[in-house]
């Protein structure tokens, strides 16, 4: 359909039909790393931005964590103004070329859109993300110099996107921000777990450096804990600490045979492909039995839908993903589901593991199954997954990745007594301020809340963010309570 030069009437608006983004043949892209969605064009995204029925009250607005004014971006879109949509996403969203990739838009924006009342709501995360790429591919990113500085030095702990999102603001309010990032590379999920097909790591790098060009400074391989602690960033001259460390601890399933060479957690897999780059022939970190091999993993999240997309990549003839629920219950995003399922990725549901076996000399070759049912509603208030009597059988696989979900890692637990924790070793900070029970000290993202989303972590970083600058100016401070 070609783009009306006038902007059709509400009426005939609900006629347009939603254009779906191009995507790379699934055959093709089954066996390469390029990503998978390729974005709209300009006259497909203006087509797509005429659909939306400019609200008086958007619900797609109320879907969204961080309060993007949608209504606003879209209708700049559709009149041709791209540089500015970008600039009134980036008024409460500092990483749309991200999120316009990895959020479960279907449940935020998409899902609470009018439209989707009716049939398909419009296309705003694949909006979000060609409003971005275009700002950033045509160089027309304004790097916002600071305001005058105010003379405080705040420290951020962990580069993930609480971090971004806070050092952002923070360094944006004039304070000198200094991230102290564990790892080697700066990014957190961004850019040792969610795969270079679904979010290529030079947009993350981009984020990175507009950050740097405006002054924050990142420090890599600084474990704060371990390396450093937060009494020496008090006595470094830091006013304030925010920490975004995440939850990077792997969760196992605990069956027999776990230990068994061939099995990995779904974070070593996966970092060891984004990180240390192992799908390159000659890394020092190979997948070992992937190719030509059958790779079975555990869980029905983003991340089992990662390793398992990678798993094909890595060249396995079997990729199949095993959840415990049924589809509809599956944790990831419904796109990466249909993705996983063009690509050949097989889906054995209502099946869960009993015990791994393997070879005397302890390699992994087989998995015993248990088939299910769905029971009762559970706290989650998901049908729990029963056992079917007798359902017993077993598989022949090579290589197991166990994508069960992530535990906060106890180093900050075990190092920093001065914090309070949850009984799951989650920092206690206040929903709102991202105040912790030490004064001085604010926390956000997923070691607050458990593994969640790119967008909640961002939130919670802007909102600590927004609690540093109010407590730097007034020095109040109320402890969150333990
Ligand atoms: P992280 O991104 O985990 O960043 C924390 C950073 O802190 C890391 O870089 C870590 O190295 C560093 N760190 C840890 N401890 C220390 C320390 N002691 N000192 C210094 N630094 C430290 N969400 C979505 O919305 N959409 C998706 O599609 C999606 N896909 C996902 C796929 C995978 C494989 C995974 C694992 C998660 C996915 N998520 C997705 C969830 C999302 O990525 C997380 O909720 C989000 O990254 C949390 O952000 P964060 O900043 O709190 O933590
Ligand atoms: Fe447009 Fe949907 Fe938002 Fe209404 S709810 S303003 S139609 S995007």
């Amino acid at each position: 359909m070609t783009v009306p030069s006038v902007r059709p009437s509400k009426k005939e608006r609900r006629h347009i039909p939603r254009t779906h983004v191009p995507e790379q043949d699934p055959a093709t892209r089954a066996h390469n790393f390029e990503e998978v969605n390729l974005g709209f064009t300009a006259e497909m995204a203006r087509l797509e931005a005429m659909r939306c029925l400019e609200c008086k009250v958007p619900k797609c607005v109320d879907g969204c964590p961080v309060g993007v004014r949608i209504e606003e971006f879209l209708s700049l879109v559709a009149e041709g103004s791209y540089a500015e949509a970008a600039r009134v996403i980036k008024l409460d969203n500092s990483l749309p070329a991200v999120c316009g990739r990895v959020c479960p838009q279907e449940n935020q924006c998409e899902g609470a859109c009018i439209l989707a009342k009716t049939g398909d709501s419009v296309a705003i995360g694949a909006l979000e993300r060609f409003v971005a790429d275009f700002e950033r591919t045509n160089g027309l990113s304004r790097v916002e110099m600071p305001a005058v500085s105010t003379g405080k030095r705040v420290a951020v702990v962990g580069s993930g996107p609480a971090g971004l999102a806070a050092a952002t603001d923070l360094i944006k309010a004039g304070h000198a921000v200094t991230v102290f990032e564990a790892l080697h590379e700066l990014g957190g999920v961004l850019v040792y777990g969610i795969p270079e097909f679904r979010l290529p790591k030079q947009i993350v790098q981009a984020e990175i450096q507009a950050l740097e060009k405006m002054g924050v400074e990142f420090i890599t391989n600084a474990v704060v804990g371990q390396t450093t602690t937060i009494d020496a960033l008090f006595d470094e001259g830091f006013s304030a600490v925010f920490l975004g460390v995440g939850a990077g601890l792997p969760k196992f399933t605990n069956v027999e045979g776990e230990n068994l060479v061939g099995v990995y957690s779904a974070n070593e897999f996966l970092t060891r492909v984004n990180l240390m780059r192992a799908y390159r022939p000659k890394s020092d970190t190979p997948i070992i039995g992937v190719a030509g091999k059958t790779v079975a993993v555990f869980g029905g999240g983003n991340t089992a839908m990662d390793a398992v997309r990678t798993a094909m990549r890595l060249g396995a003839a079997r990729a199949v993903i095993l959840y415990r629920r049924a589809e509809e219950q599956m944790p990831a995003r419904v796109e990466e589901i249909a993705h996983a399922k063009a690509e050949g990725v097989e889906f054995k549901l209502l099946t869960a593991p009993v015990s791994f076996g393997g070879t005397d000399d302890g390699w992994l070759r087989t998995v015993e199954l248990q088939e299910m049912e769905l029971g009762e509603p559970d706290e989650s208030g998901r049908r729990s997954p029963v056992p079917i009597e007798g359902g017993i059988y077993e598989m022949p696989i090579d290589v197991a990745v166990i994508a069960v979900g992530n535990n906060a890692n106890p180093l900050l637990r075990r190092n920093e007594p001065s914090l309070g924790y949850t009984r799951w070793g989650t920092v206690i900070a206040d929903e709102t301020s991202g105040r912790t029970s030490r004064t001085g000290v604010w926390a956000g993202g997923d070691i607050v809340s458990g593994g969640a989303t790119v967008i909640l972590a961002m939130g919670a970083g802007r909102r600590a963010a927004a609690d540093i600058n109010r407590y730097l100016e007034t020095g109040v401070f109320e402890v969150a309570a333990e």
